[in-house]
């Protein structure tokens, strides 16, 4: 019989599916089976609209059938078949079938690639079959036909007799390699696990043959085997289920089933939007920190469903990075299953649903920061740091989406507290929104820099994290009012109240200041009479946008940025330790120079900074004790 040549594009791609050394050959039959069910939708939103068509959902089915004599695997349905005419059209060619995609972007040069971004559709069966027989009858037609193809050369067609309308797609399988063991098709279990992991939502029954074991008639001993045929896919998705129908066990036992995570879910949502686009997605939140999340070989990302169809195990871009941590899938009956990586990142359907999904996960915690506080403490204790990352990153765009859902530390009410509740909170004269940075709250409570603050009843928020403060200078300022770290060189206070408490700096004070800068060098920028401080002697504030924090930040990083904030050396000019000064400064140069480099190396202890010199430093101390 004459053979008939597939079309230029049809050929290439097919050559590459014969070739093919991808490891996941196993999607053809996610591909076979999900052209099946497409075949049983056709038949079934004719019957919507031909009364003469009668869909008894019992009679519609997709069969796997693996024959190890012939070391054939057979995927048949009862769908709406092919005419002649058809199997030419949609198996001889690239035209608008699923493999579309492929022909925009066919110019892609290295074939490999391709087939896992891709839903390469009905040829991928060429990974892992020699031939591919198709038989069909089409609805409406007394005719049957077979279609036939070795190999990319062409294929052939031919009447035959078929008795139900529907198709058979029989392939022969590739002899066994070294490599690529095919009769691994053949295997009942093998079958089992690729149709439940890629299929298990088609909504149509797929039944297998499956061999089982049971006690002999009238023996309790002796056991026999037997052949049943079972559904393999369990066919309603937990998503697709009324949320009244479903236990919160449900929700964590898929939790579980999914291996979204050994622990148990924190919170979990279930959403079901109907609009200009469906979709339906299960969404939960770790109630632990998945393994390496805060690693650069973390991976975020939910499965992505089309129509029941698993498309994708992790599709990135349907999560802000802030929100990585979230596991879940997401189902659309709005998108097609042959759609490349790179196409998703510009599919509009995507995009939209990525907003959407993102706003969901927004509310949620916004409820249970509101609604169940301890909660949303354990999960902020886990992933606020990844909040805030998403407040500093790509240029604050996402600022807004984020602050309310920040939590610090507060030195009034001992606990973490909103930036909303801190500013409700803030007395009137109050203008910023005042914070210390440090490693810890204990230390930070210790800072003598806070004093002064604290004395005037203001809260002050503590920064223990890395990123605190430069997801904070991101922001810059809540409701209108600026953020101010207690170390900064301007406190902006009260003018009035800066006058009255302003101790007077006479002659004498700026000649030692003066003098002591001069013993320190380039180490600080000034040294000044202090106005924060009430019961230290000495402490370090910074001038400009850098302080000591974040400069401690940008030295461990790995560029090793020479950064350095801008530091003053402040003194408390009502403490007997400066009148030690004075008197140092009027009789003895020596004792002067020692005070000096001694007040310094207790600022830098105080604010964790490493001292320049720790054996001077001790015999610093040991000269004054002896
Ligand atoms: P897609 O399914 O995305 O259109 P495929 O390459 O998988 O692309 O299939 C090409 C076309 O072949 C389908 O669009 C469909 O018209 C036809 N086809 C494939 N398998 C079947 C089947 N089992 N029954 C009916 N038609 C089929
Ligand atoms: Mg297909």
């Amino acid at each position: 019989m004459a053979k008939k040549q597939f079309q230029a594009e049809a050929q290439r791609l097919l050559d590459l599916m014969v070739n093919s050394i991808y490891t996941h050959k196993e999607i053809f039959l996610r591909e076979l089976i999900s052209n099946a069910s497409d075949a049983i939708d056709k038949i079934y939103y004719k019957a919507l609209t031909d009364e003469n068509i009668e869909f008894n959902k019992d009679d519609y089915y997709i069969k796997v059938i693996p024959d190890r004599q012939k070391r054939t695997l057979t995927v048949e349905d009862t769908g709406i078949g092919m005419t002649k005419e058809e199997l030419e059209e949609n198996l001889g060619t690239i035209a608008k079938s699923g493999s579309l995609a492929f022909k925009q972007e066919h110019e892609i040069k290295d074939g490999y690639d391709i087939i896992g971004q891709f839903g390469v559709g009905f040829y991928s069966a060429f990974m892992v079959a020699k031939k591919v027989t198709v038989i069909s009858k089409a609805l409406g037609s007394d005719e049957a036909y077979k279609w036939e193809a070795e190999g990319a050369d062409g294929y052939t067609i031919e009447p035959c007799t078929k008795e139900k309308v529907g198709t058979e797609v029989i392939l022969h399988l590739k002899e066994n390699t070294e490599d690529e063991f095919y009769d691994d098709y053949l295997n009942e279990y093998r079958l089992r696990a690729i149709i439940k992991k890629y299929s298990d939502f088609i909504r149509y029954p797929i039944k297998m043959k499956v061999t089982k074991t049971r006690l002999k008639e009238g023996s309790d001993k002796e056991i026999e085997t037997y052949v049943e045929e079972e559904i393999i896919n369990s066919m309603v998705p937990i998503w697709r289920k009324n949320k009244n129908e479903l236990k919160k066990e449900d929700y964590e036992n898929f939790y579980r089933e999914k291996h979204f995570g050994f622990d148990k879910p924190l919170t979990y949502l279930h959403i079901n939007a109907e609009g200009t686009i469906s979709y339906r997605a299960i969404l939960y939140i770790p109630e632990s920190i998945p393994f390496a999340f805060y690693t650069k070989d973390y991976e975020k990302g939910l499965e992505l469903y089309a129509n029941g169809v698993l498309i994708m195990s992790k599709c990135p871009d349907l999560l802000p990075d802030y929100f990585s941590f979230v596991k879940g899938l997401v189902d659309s009956e709005d998108l097609s299953l042959n759609i490349s990586r790179e196409m998703l990142q510009h599919d509009r359907q995507l995009q939209y649903i990525a907003k959407n999904i993102k706003n969901r996960i927004k509310k949620e915690l916004e409820q249970l920061l509101h609604n169940e506080r301890e909660k949303y403490e354990k999960f902020f204790q886990n992933f606020g740091r990844q909040l805030k990352y998403g407040v500093y990153m790509d240029y604050g765009q996402h600022k807004e989406d984020l602050q309310d859902l920040l939590l610090f530390y507060s030195s009034k009410e001992k606990k973490l507290v909103t930036l909303e509740e801190y500013v409700s909170r803030m007395p009137a004269e109050q203008k910023y929104i005042y914070y210390a940075a440090g490693e810890s709250v204990e230390r930070i409570s210790k800072l003598p820099q806070t004093e002064r603050i604290a004395d005037l009843g203001y809260e002050i928020l503590y920064f223990t994290d890395d990123i605190d403060e430069f997801a904070i200078r991101m922001l810059h300022t809540y409701k209108g009012k600026e953020f101010r770290p207690v170390a900064g060189s301007d406190l902006g206070l009260e003018a009035k109240e800066e006058k009255a408490e302003k101790v007077e700096t006479d002659k004498e004070q700026e000649e030692i200041f003066r003098k002591m800068k001069a013993v320190l060098g380039d180490k600080v920028k000034e040294v000044k009479a202090s106005q924060r401080l009430k019961s230290h002697p000495v402490c370090l504030a910074t001038e400009g946008d850098l302080t000591i924090e974040m400069e401690k930040v940008l030295k461990k990083l790995p560029h090793n940025l020479q950064v350095k904030a801008e530091k003053i050396l402040e003194i408390n000019t009502g403490h007997q330790v400066f009148t030690a000064l004075k008197n140092a400064f009027a009789h003895d140069e020596e004792k002067f120079k020692l005070y000096t480099e001694l007040l310094y190396n207790q600022a830098l202890l105080i604010e964790g900074l490493p001292v320049e010199d720790p054996v001077a430093l001790t015999e610093m101390i040991c000269r004054v004790m002896v």
